[in-house]
């Protein structure tokens, strides 16, 4: 139990269940205590909950926890941490206080959880169709190549079409939202997938912004969960979408693909982030977003207008989710 004396910020404790896989399994608890209007678990105690060995780094800012099978990276301050090979976007910075590192309990329930745990994580049925989604299309052109000229809509379409080919040889039905050059609104994409009873959706893009360079993977944030490029909760942040029932299913998705991405091709981890994009709020399964590179960076450019990292792309994304179909599909 935690000293309060001093600690003005710190109003009462509570306790944060963290279930286990089975349903006859008793509750796992995790003490939580409130900061400001935050409530908030000790780092320390996370690293015992989840049998973490000890803080490998002597610093008051940073602690790192490592062992054969995980790895928690955090830092005071900072909204991004490092779990098992892949950056994760929490809501709330970590808090530093009483000479611990706090994490917020929404980012210990829905991210670093289903991450550390995903065995936990549970689809509930068989996963027969996945939905591909080819980022714009016709008279939409999305972001082009800065060398090249080519359009990301081109691009998206190769890309879904490699990956397509990737998991029916697995023996998994794909479809796609589009296999042609045609303008898709959004909520098109939303029904579509809707029709087609899928158990997972994939929305395909690359990236434009100056010389940035990397690869990230977007899901739906969790109710009352700060999207990743907002400083602070936004009104409708609170609002529960129909994207959130799949709230673990959703980043352990991201992080399979992520990971898997970052792994095939040694490009920079800009992290599983999380935004309210129309395909991810309204999605009727889990789903995610990939931005798989810079068409505004000239040597990213290089690699994605080549067939052949196309290809890499497409295994990644691919192998990410067979990974992911195998840990959440019931046994
Ligand atoms: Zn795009």
């Amino acid at each position: 139990m935690i000293v309060f004396g001093g600690w003005k910020r710190c109003v009462g404790a509570g306790l944060l269940c963290v279930f286990a896989a089975t349903v006859w399994a008793k509750p796992q608890i995790l003490k939580s205590y409130r900061i400001g209007e935050v409530r908030y678990v000790s780092v320390t105690d996370l690293a015992k909950f989840y049998n973490l060995g000890r803080n490998q780094i002597n610093s008051a800012e940073r602690v790192e926890y490592r062992t054969s099978t995980a790895l928690l990276s955090l830092q005071a301050e900072q909204r991004d941490v490092t779990l098992n090979g892949v950056n994760h976007w929490l809501s709330w910075p970590v808090e530093k206080a009483h000479d611990r590192l706090w994490v917020a309990d929404v980012d210990v329930l829905k991210v670093i959880d289903p991450v550390l745990r995903p065995e936990t994580v549970r689809f509930g049925h068989q996963i027969r169709t996945v939905v591909l989604d080819p980022g714009h299309g016709g008279s939409e052109h999305g972001t082009h190549g800065i060398s090249s000229g080519r359009a990301e809509k081109d691009l998206t379409l190769d890309l879904a079409k490699r990956v397509q080919e990737f998991l029916s040889a697995a023996g998994i039905r794909v479809v796609l939202t589009r296999t042609t050059d045609r303008t898709v609104e959004l909520e098109d994409r939303v029904a579509f997938c809707r029709e087609q009873h899928a158990g997972l959706f994939v929305s395909l893009h690359f990236n434009s912004a100056g010389g940035a360079e990397g690869i990230e993977t977007y899901c739906m944030p969790p109710a009352g969960m700060v999207s990743t490029s907002k400083p602070s909760s936004q009104n409708g942040d609170a609002d529960r979408m129909p994207g959130n029932q799949y709230d673990l299913c959703n980043v352990w998705l991201a992080h399979c693909v992520q990971r898997s991405l970052l792994r095939a091709t040694q490009a920079t981890d800009r992290g599983v982030r999380r935004a309210r994009f129309v395909v991810l709020r309204d999605a009727s399964c889990p789903a995610i977003l990939v931005e798989a590179g810079f068409l505004s960076n000239a040597t990213e450019e290089r690699q994605l207008i080549s067939a052949a990292y196309r290809d890499t792309l497409a295994r990644a994304i691919g192998e990410g989710i067979l990974v992911y179909k195998k840990t959440v599909e019931p046994r």
